[in-house]
């Protein structure tokens, strides 16, 4: 792998390079910039370019997964119908390691045998370079989850601030193929991990413990009780959530032609489960909190042998009862 370093002018340099190459070969960089007060991944507008990188309120998962998009268009009568491709080439720069990992969950939904043609087309064109957290977010945890904000989590490229120095690690062929052109590489290295920082000592969350207890915490218990109290069921925590990945298809007619959409939905709707004779199976904001937390740590890490949870602290920012979902992990898990 390929090891670079910049100045942070010449990583910007690079980078405008990058972004003004016209079609055929066209790449859009987005970058997270703020604007009106809120961080957002936007084409880059190649005047602002903020080497801290600020983590955007929105997950990247929006880039694969976007909450609405447009999967065809149709003739009503069934004669002919078009189905909608993003196959935008482009770049992700800033990428924090949560969201990167975020990705890798994801294809093993949607790039499982049947893939998922429109979320396999984004995968296809778009390039991950995540960023190092220099430092957590208030509400962050993916140490607490034995997780790391300088792993690399299966992103194309990883970008280091060293203070004067920008390092770039190409993993992929495709990302060092877009920076080679433009600068030597510095060295090359065999594993990400060498450019890792010590270890940080952190409290691990009860994960084992929450794994075991889970099935047997029965939805009324005094826990989901507690949580049904506060929670208002406003979904916030599920679409703001870059693991969260459930969806509603629905048709739209227009006279004789229509089109078909893609929306997110989630299991913390009652509609979720509404099923045609009236009969809901989870009627209760309990025994949707309660399904939550089994998709995230039980039936995920039994699929998969990862928790369904990246600790990037979303749910807790935007949660308007502010409930802290670590709270909720020990409490289920009986350590608090
Ligand atoms: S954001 Fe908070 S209030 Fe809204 S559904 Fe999630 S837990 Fe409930
Ligand atoms: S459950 Fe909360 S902390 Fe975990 S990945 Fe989803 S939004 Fe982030």
């Amino acid at each position: 792998m390929n090891l670079y370093s910049f100045s942070p002018d010449r990583f910007e340099q690079i980078l405008r390079e990058i972004a003004q190459v016209m079609l055929p070969q066209a790449v859009t960089v987005y970058l997270p910039q703020e604007v009106d007060g809120e961080v957002r991944f936007r084409p880059w507008d190649l005047v602002t370019l903020d080497t801290r990188f600020p983590r955007p309120a929105r997950p990247a998962k929006e880039f694969f997964l976007p909450p609405a998009e447009t999967l065809l268009y149709f003739r009503r009568d069934g004669s002919a119908q078009k189905e909608v491709f993003d196959t935008e080439r482009r770049i992700l720069v800033g990428v924090r390691p949560c969201d990167a990992k975020t990705v890798q969950l994801l294809d093993r939904v949607f790039l499982a045998d049947p893939s998922d043609p429109y979320y396999r087309a984004r995968r296809e064109t778009t390039l991950i370079l995540a960023f190092a957290c220099p430092q957590p977010e208030m509400n962050c945890f993916c140490r607490e989850l034995g997780d790391g904000p300088d792993r690399l989590n299966g992103a194309d490229g990883l970008l280091f601030d060293r203070g004067d120095r920008l390092e770039l690690l190409a993993v992929t062929p495709a990302l060092d193929e877009l920076f080679r052109p433009h600068e030597h590489p510095a060295r090359e290295i065999a594993s990400a991990q060498e450019l890792r920082a010590p270890e940080q000592e952190a409290e691990w969350l009860p994960l084992a413990e929450l794994f075991e207890r889970l099935p047997g915490l029965i939805p009324d218990s005094r826990l989901w009780s507690r949580i049904e109290s506060t929670c208002v069921g406003c979904g916030a925590c599920s679409y703001l959530c870059p693991t969260c990945h459930c969806f509603d298809i629905s048709d739209q007619v227009y006279g004789r032609v229509g089109k078909r959409l893609r929306t997110y939905d989630t299991c913390m709707f009652p509609a979720y489960t509404l099923e045609a004779s009236g009969h809901n199976p989870r009627s209760s904001g309990l025994e949707r909190w309660r399904q939550r937390l089994m998709h995230k740590f039980r039936y995920t890490p039994e699929l998969t042998g990862e928790v369904g949870c990246t600790g990037c602290g979303r749910c807790i920012d935007c949660c308007p009862s502010k409930i802290d979902i670590r709270e909720v992990i020990r409490n289920a898990a009986g350590t608090r």
